[in-house]
């Protein structure tokens, strides 16, 4: 699969568990992205994911994935 921040090259960690995608890319770390945000997200330009992303991991804390929500954008 391809990072939906960076469009390089990702492996796809998702589960099951979680309703959206999971991505580790090895540009931009592992990060989750919520189903009900995957739309707008992609729509974003560059700069605006690398922010979105960014906001997710200072949300997130020290050793937990960071998660993309509606409101981290
Ligand atoms: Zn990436």
């Amino acid at each position: 699969m391809q990072c939906s921040v960076c469009g390089a090259e990702a492996e796809d960690l998702a589960s099951g568990e979680f309703d959206g995608l999971v991505v580790r890319c090895k540009h931009c770390g592992e990060y989750a992205i919520e189903d009900r945000a995957l739309n707008a997200f992609l729509r974003l330009d560059y700069d605006a994911r690398v922010a979105a992303l960014d906001k997710a991991k200072t949300g997130a804390g020290a050793g937990a994935r960071p998660e993309i929500t509606p409101g981290s954008f």
